[in-house]
């Protein structure tokens, strides 16, 4: 492939303001190595943001990719509709092994579709048992859910989904726990009322909600909200108190974001769904799993013609390369001990963060595990412009391209959401580049 005759202009890029796209020169990537992005010019750089959150071993991966091709040679697609495969049966096995209490495992391709195949599973629940007005869902603030209408609905960001506003439907919105510019003293206090404000959503609308739905552990899209401890797990017996089920959205944070393979069980929370996304193939094949429990999959099932079964299914549910991705993977976390590794890193992590905190434009960091936000602000406000009107989130990207890193922040907040297997080396001059540039902001407003 002639890489210099690519027009760029072909591609409409999400999340881009693509008027934008010539002047900010993003470069084409050709190839990876480890956890390096090379482009079509030979330049590095190394991977800041997991490739959108998901990366966990760099490129090239040789375990992952040989399973890959031995799954390739044997059956490249066959459908889970009327027939079985193997791999999907032996992901299916794998995942129930570390998802405790979880029964069942259903197939699809991303994150969005793993989260709406939960909400017709809660929804249909409730009608199988003759409840058919348990239809609407309870959802936390900054919140997010994915793109899908009904993944918008219950992870409703304002400043993202404003125009779609009319298609989407209501959810009940209870509070999530951010400290930062909530006026409490201090994280207690701010659980406490969260907790009794979910409490009585739940006793005013339970005979109405099918489900309440959260991220597990923290939120991400919504500005890296860490819960406090015990939150989610009171949140939990809070639905089983009131009947409502709980789905909990891992696809950010299972497989060792936080520093635990599976977060819903170091949260001490029992979810009757539970997604997860992203790091389960290590970003190298496009799947995601819906898993519930025995109690609700026997709702489905009864007489043929009582039309009880569950009508989802996508093309490629149960992918077998997907699900040898799968496989490998998580094979490899356990032969390499990976979880481990996260939480020295995240100590590691810990320690750098205190010299963010002396910057004078950092207000707020967030972190746990291999995760942090870094609030960039002045006297309670985002920083959004530098001088000469430049973006902040722009001038974060742009600048660590220079430097050899792809950064890509959420508005004026700073990730550090590197692969998860990232060395000790890489993740020093991850967070190096990390304290330069915004040392290079603090000059620059
Ligand atoms: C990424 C993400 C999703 C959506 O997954 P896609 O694969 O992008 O559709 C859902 N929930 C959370 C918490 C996510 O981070």
């Amino acid at each position: 492939m002639d890489l210099s005759t690519i027009d760029k202009q072909s591609v409409w890029h999400p999340y881009t303001q693509m008027q934008d796209w010539q002047m900010t020169r993003n470069p084409v990537i050709a190839s990876g190595e480890g956890f390096y992005l090379i482009d079509k010019n030979r330049r590095k750089y190394l991977d800041g943001i997991a490739s959108m959150w998901c990366n966990v071993w760099g490129q090239g991966k040789r375990e992952i990719i040989n399973a890959m091709i031995k799954q390739l040679n044997l059956l490249q697609h066959s459908t889970l509709f009327g027939l079985a495969n193997q791999p999907s049966i032996v992901l299916a096995q794998k995942l129930l092994k570390l998802a405790m209490g979880m029964d069942k495992v259903f197939f699809s391709d991303n994150g969005s579709t793993a989260i709406e195949v939960a909400m017709k599973m809660a929804v249909q629940y409730w009608h199988n048992k003759g409840q058919n007005n348990k239809t609407k869902f309870i959802s936390l603030e900054n919140g997010y859910h994915g793109d899908t209408l009904g993944c918008m609905s219950l992870g409703y960001l304002e400043k993202y989904f404003r125009p779609y506003k009319g298609l989407l439907f209501q959810a009940h919105r209870i509070p999530s726990p951010l400290l930062y510019g909530s006026g409490y003293q201090n994280t207690e206090k701010l659980m406490q009322d969260c907790l009794e404000q979910t409490e009585k959503t739940l006793k005013k609308y339970n005979s109405e909600c099918c489900a309440l739905i959260m991220e597990s552990g923290a939120q991400i899209a919504g500005g890296i909200i860490i819960y406090p401890k015990d939150f989610q797990s009171k949140i939990s017996q809070l639905c089983k108190k009131y009947d409502v089920l709980l789905i909990l959205d891992e696809i950010a944070t299972g497989f060792g974001r936080l520093g635990s393979m599976v977060q819903y069980v170091a949260e001490n929370s029992l979810p009757d769904i539970v997604c997860f996304g992203k790091a389960l193939t290590a970003g190298y094949f496009p799947l995601a799993v819906t898993l519930t429990t025995k109690k609700i999959f026997d709702a489905f099932l009864g007489d043929y013609s009582a039309n009880k079964h569950l009508y989802h299914g996508h093309t490629f549910t149960g992918h077998p390369v997907g699900c040898a991705t799968a496989i490998a993977n998580l094979n490899l976390y356990k032969k390499s001990k990976l979880i481990k590794q996260i939480r020295h890193n995240s100590d590691y992590l810990r320690k750098r963060l205190s010299e963010f905190r002396e910057s004078s434009i950092v207000e707020d960091i967030r972190y746990k595990g291999l995760l942090a936000g870094i609030e960039l602000a002045k006297n309670g406000r985002p920083i959004r412009l530098l001088k000469n009107k430049r973006r902040i989130n722009y001038f974060i990207m742009q600048e660590s391209l220079k430097m050899g890193v792809f950064l890509r922040p959420l508005g004026n907040i700073m990730l550090v959401i590197p692969p998860l297997a990232i060395d000790r080396k890489n993740l020093e001059t991850l967070l190096d580049t990390q304290l330069k540039i915004i040392k290079k902001i603090e000059k620059d407003i």
